[in-house]
């Protein structure tokens, strides 16, 4: 092994930081400027040069991903198994500590993990123990509360029972949800966290074993490390000094969670011999998608302050689409990746990087429908999500009366008072006779055996489907769908749930309406003329859910949140959906703290991309159900003028954006095309409406226009429309 493969591919800051003595360290710097790479480089030169043991290194990352990463770079360096090296997240490395001395962290040695499922559910069965109105002490809320109070290590026992009537019922969830956890065994996410900094703060010789068992500890992302994080790693180091950081205060995105960017102040104020080394060469992006990174983020305050410049040219400009609607975005951006793969380029080096979860639907079924293998990573594929699961049992139920599957996962829910017992009778009946759950449940409440409340609830349940099913017979897809999540309640059910996402779940609910619309007017295909389009549905949510996911090692698109995007890079980025209202976020415009939040996560997308960066917006948006005509985001009118270029497709003209007015519509077609943005026409079905918007030409031309009962595409071949 020679040393210089660890250190000649490092320019001299980078090799400064990686050679650096044992000590405190914090590598502050931007995007792309090598900050992963000197955590590694590090870590092999410690291992090669200072004659450390792997086992003795100690590296946090902020996903499995980056992990496994990090660990097969530091095999192929050093050209050893990295196997022995603690190496993960902070919840995996927290678990496994906790496997090792259960007993002393106060567990049994069979402690379970919930996940955030679980631990609702658990939390629900608290709040009706106590006999507490969900309506009035939603369990979101309640879950929110406990894994913030242990994210900043505090327990229900450390808390004084004053304050006011909602901390002290709070605190009484908290003690008598700890309580039930104890007894059962339970752990949750930020428990593991909490428990692991109690079991080295009050058994000092279990701490003094990892402190000289841990000779160097490396964190990743250190801006976005919560309290209690960092509370484990000031225990675990603050004799030695022997942590090294590196973080970038620009890409801190996880505030909302509990992140605590001060905690790049406090390592300073903690280790007084800390040294502190900036890098400021980005090693990853071209000139153009640099500059436009280092502008916007400029117009944060009270940054720590940083500038990036790079040795590569500026590169290609950066290109700006304006689509129509969503599916002419989803459209553009598959089309566009066609190419990409025509020429040769890799599937992988290409990501799609959005918002909201909720975005990613229309781009999911493009590439279905091109054939393109694509991956989600982060958040459940849009059919895969519990909700929209749910809801889909609904139908199918109402399909076919004897699905049990759909049965048992909707019989509660939404919660309708019918419990384990009479589930419990249910199938023990259903065994019996033979049957499906469905007959059963009627048999069993024919039966009269049940008492009044439980028969009461069950018979509620089945009078439903019945209902359900009469009254959405004749009608469409899109209005069974409808009918079907407001009618059960589940609209309702997670409306209440205004934390912990329930917003977002309803924002799925009716993008799963729109869903239903648009596969209404696709075309039928071959051998599924005799099904009902309800059917046809289903088959293709279910068929959608699981084949078409590409494998992990398969080479496919990858798309993901902003969020999930962290640390990652591709040659080709798509950063789509810039609306004011939905990047920035509705929530965050009022708000500048979290309005800078939403810049720094601009900056984490922009900075992903390596050789080309599409950013796309659409001029109206079928989102969550509403129809909206958005603004192009703020973010795009920070970036200069010079460094972005705007892509017509159709038109097939290129020409620059000014900075500070970015045209919000299509002018250039509407002089040719028939009709006139703002013209009123007559359509003999919708009555008179006002053109919105025209596109293509001759027999192509279509328009949208704003009808009485709503907005419609039109083709001019086959829409008669008149001028009125
Ligand atoms: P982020 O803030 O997004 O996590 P980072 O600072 O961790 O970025 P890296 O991912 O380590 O940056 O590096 C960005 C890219 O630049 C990688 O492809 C890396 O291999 C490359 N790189 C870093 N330093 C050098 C160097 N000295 N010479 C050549 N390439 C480099
Ligand atoms: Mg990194």
């Amino acid at each position: 092994m020679d040393v210089t493969t660890i250190i000649e591919p490092l320019n001299d800051a980078q090799r400064q930081a990686v050679t650096a003595p044992s000590g405190a360290l914090l590598i502050l710097a931007g995007a792309g400027s090598g900050k992963t790479r000197v955590l590694v480089h590090r870590i092999a030169w410690q291992i090669e040069v200072e004659g450390l043991s792997p086992q003795s290194i100690l590296a946090v990352t902020f996903t499995n991903k980056a992990a496994r990463e990090m660990r097969s770079r530091i095999e192929t360096l050093l050209n050893v198994s990295a196997h022995s090296m603690w190496i993960g997240t902070f919840h995996g490395l927290a678990h496994r500590l906790l496997r090792r001395h259960a007993t002393e962290a106060g567990l049994p040695d069979t402690f379970q993990i919930m996940d955030t499922a679980d631990q609702l559910r658990l939390i629900k069965r608290v709040l009706s123990a106590l006999n507490y109105d969900e309506a009035k002490w939603p369990a979101k809320q309640v879950l929110w509360h406990i894994n913030a109070q242990k994210d900043e290590g505090i327990r229900a026992r450390h808390t004084a029972e004053t304050g006011d009537i909602y901390q002290r019922t709070m605190l009484k969830f908290y003690r008598a949800y700890e309580d039930l956890c104890e007894r059962s065994g339970l752990v949750d996410f930020a428990e593991l966290l909490l428990r692991v900094h109690e079991l080295w703060r009050d058994n000092p010789a279990i701490l003094a074993h990892y402190q000289q068992r841990f000779q160097q500890v490396h964190v990743d992302e250190f801006q976005d490390t919560n309290t209690i994080q960092y509370a484990w790693l000031r225990l675990l180091t603050q004799d030695a000094n022997n942590l090294f950081v590196v973080g970038d205060d620009d890409q801190s995105i996880y505030g909302w969670r509990g992140a605590k960017i001060e905690n790049i102040y406090a390592f300073q104020r903690h280790y007084p011999d800390h040294q502190v080394i900036k890098l400021e060469q980005n090693y990853r992006s071209s000139g153009n998608i640099l500059t436009a990174a280092n502008k916007i983020i400029a117009h944060n305050s009270g940054r720590m302050g940083k500038e990036l410049w790079t040795q590569s040219g500026i590169g290609e400009p950066i290109l700006l689409y304006v689509a129509f609607n969503e599916q002419d975005e989803a459209h553009f951006v598959i089309e566009r990746i066609r190419a990409w793969a025509d020429k040769g380029g890799a599937r992988n080096s290409i990501a799609i990087l959005y918002r909201s979860n909720a975005q990613s639907r229309q781009f999911e079924e493009r590439l279905m429908q091109a054939a393109i293998p694509y991956r989600v990573y982060g958040g459940l594929r849009f059919f895969d999500r519990a909700e929209i699961k749910t809801t889909l049992a609904y139908l199918r139920l109402l399909a076919n009366r004897h699905d049990d599957a759909s049965f048992e996962r909707i019989i509660n829910t939404p919660t309708r008072g019918i419990g384990a017992k009479a589930l419990d009778d249910i199938r023990t009946l259903a065994r019996e006779q033979n049957s499906s759950l469905w007959s059963a449940a009627i048999a069993l409440l024919q039966s009269g055996q049940q008492a009044a409340r439980a028969a009461n609830a069950l018979n509620g349940f089945l009078l439903l489907i019945k209902q359900l099913g009469d009254q959405t017979a004749p009608l469409a897809l899109c209005e069974k769908v409808k009918i079907v999540i407001e009618k059960t309640g589940l609209i309702a059910f997670y409306e209440k749930d205004k934390d912990n996402k329930g917003e977002e779940k309803v924002e799925n609910l009716e993008e799963l309406v729109n869903a239903a619309k648009h596969f209404e007017t696709a075309s039928l295909p071959d051998g599924e003329e005799n099904l009902t389009e309800l059917d046809r549905f289903l088959s293709h949510a279910a068929l959608e859910s699981g084949d078409m996911q590409a494998d992990a090692f398969e080479d496919c698109v990858q798309l993901m949140t902003l969020h999930s995007a962290k640390g990652l890079e591709f040659k080709l980025v798509f950063l789509v959906g810039l609306e004011e209202g939905l990047f920035p976020s509705q929530q965050s415009v009022d708000d500048i703290a979290r309005l800078e939040e939403e810049r720094r996560l601009c900056y984490v997308g922009i900075t992903r991309a390596m050789e080309q960066l599409y950013l796309t917006y659409s001029e109206s948006r079928q989102l969550y159900g509403r129809e909206s005509y958005p603004r192009p985001s703020r973010f795009l009118r920070e970036i200069p003028a010079d460094t972005i270029q705007e892509v017509r497709m159709r038109a097939q003209v290129q020409r620059p954006v000014a900075s500070v007015n970015i045209p919000a519509k299509p002018a250039l077609l509407a002089s040719i095309n028939q009709f006139k943005t703002g013209q009123k026409v007559r359509h003999e079905k919708f009555g008179v409406g006002v053109i919105l918007q025209t596109e293509g030409e001759g027999k192509h031309e279509r328009v949208q226009v704003k009808f009485p009962e709503g907005i419609k595409w039109l083709m001019l071949s086959y829409a008669k429309l008149e001028a009125v």
